[in-house]
């Protein structure tokens, strides 16, 4: 199908749930997408943070490949070699000591949340259920995880929602402390919240939190779907705060572009579910497995989270080089490569506008906070013609 032709299906036979570009992707390669018009793109969305080792990396698809050929799909009545293998990864790579799998990190979301009930109803009695969350989060779309989500537009139209959610001011510990009740059983933050607008998380803070749900007998869940798994040049992004929570929830890069979600946690917590509790069909099936222990072994390699760290360092000290130039970049924030960019008076959208027809594929987050979420292989030289592309859309748009 020509572009033309997908785009007009798309219209006639999706339901409408996502305002689309009028982009076909057809192909990828490393930092690079192709359109169905034969259009290359620097791909500095990638897939929200899912294709943290670029498009269809070798070893993600020979994964793939030989796992398709042996045992696609199982059933979680039997033991799978895959999940027990990538489960142990990421257990010996953590401070987590068990692991949850699932397909997406709503499920993920949604799994943490039911563990942090069970185990305060088992631990302390019928009337521990509520979870704080922040404002600006983002933790999925499923009716739990979009109420534990603290964004009012993401609730409305789908009234009633799941009981037992409150909402404090992110980095506002004493917010925090002044909301914990009678019923509270948890705490859940993004270290970095992505889809809120790229708002990191203080030390001060993250710390804080950590101390004030063990003074209070609370479970502190991270929600790492996005942060995690070296988004931030570190394996988890709480390893740069110097604390551990009591369950963590991981999905997008988990697989390498491959749909698997996992929440995992504490020992201590984790024997709060019994079988029977909690159950996925697809969850951890073992192709998903067999992608991400490919995908999670490459960004756990030796010397991978340092070259992350340095690409960020060089695509930071560009983006600083720019907001000198331009006024108009109000602020550059993030850790390792989540990065945002605050632009004023509401020219986000078209500074996006300008970087697609120039071969950039970058996400705006309302009007004006451009997101850079390039994959973790990117290369100076990429990210040094991608700031290129932004600086030449800024020019442009300073003058219209
Ligand atoms: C994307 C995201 C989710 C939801 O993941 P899905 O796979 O879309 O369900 C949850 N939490 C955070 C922090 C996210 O960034």
């Amino acid at each position: 199908m020509t572009q033309e032709e997908i785009i007009a299906q798309a219209d006639r036979y999706l339901m409408r749930t996502y305002g689309r570009f009028p982009l076909a992707l057809v192909r990828g390669e490393g930092a690079y997408v192709w359109d169905a018009a034969g259009n290359r793109y620097l791909d500095f969305v990638s897939g929200l943070a899912v294709n943290s080792l670029g498009h269809c990396h070798p070893q993600v698809v020979e994964a793939i490949r030989a796992q398709a050929g042996l045992l696609m799909h199982c059933s979680n009545l039997y033991h799978i070699e895959p999940q027990v293998r990538l489960a142990r990864l990421l257990v010996e790579n953590s401070a987590l000591d068990r692991v949850f799998f699932c397909n997406s990190g709503a499920e993920a979301v949604e799994a943490a949340i039911k563990l942090a009930r069970k185990h305060a109803k088992q631990r302390h009695g019928p009337d521990r259920f509520e979870i704080i969350t922040a404002l600006k989060s983002f933790h999925g779309r499923t009716l739990a995880a979009v109420t534990a989500t603290g964004q009012p537009r993401y609730h409305q139209g789908f009234e009633p929602l799941p009981a037992g959610f409150r909402y404090v001011p992110f980095n506002d510990l004493e917010a925090l402390r002044a909301a914990v009740g009678e019923h509270t059983c948890a705490v859940m933050l993004e270290p970095v919240q992505g889809e809120g607008g790229v708002n990191v998380a203080h030390p001060d803070y993250l710390r804080g939190v950590r101390r004030l749900c063990d003074e209070q007998g609370l479970l502190l869940i991270l929600d790492e779907v996005q942060a995690g798994l070296g988004r931030t040049g570190r394996r988890f992004a709480h390893e740069h705060y110097g604390i551990t929570p009591d369950i963590l929830t991981l999905a997008k890069a988990l697989g390498g572009g491959f749909p698997i979600g996992a929440a995992l946690a504490r020992e201590e917590v984790a024997a709060a579910f019994s079988p029977g509790d909690h159950a996925s069909t697809f969850g951890g099936n073992p192709l998903a497995c067999a992608a991400a222990e490919a995908a999670v072994g490459l960004i756990f390699a030796d010397g991978f989270l340092e070259q992350v760290l340095r690409v960020a360092g060089h695509f930071r000290t560009r983006l600083a080089a720019l907001q000198d130039r331009f006024p108009v970049v109000r602020e550059v924030r993030g850790l390792g490569l989540l990065i945002g960019a605050e632009l004023s008076a509401g020219i986000g959208k078209a500074v996006l506008g300008r970087c697609q027809e120039r071969g950039l594929l970058i996400n705006c987050i309302g009007e004006d906070i451009l997101r850079f979420i390039p994959p973790l292989t990117v290369t100076e030289t990429e990210v040094d013609a991608a700031v290129d592309i932004l600086s030449a859309a800024l020019a442009e748009e300073g003058e219209e």
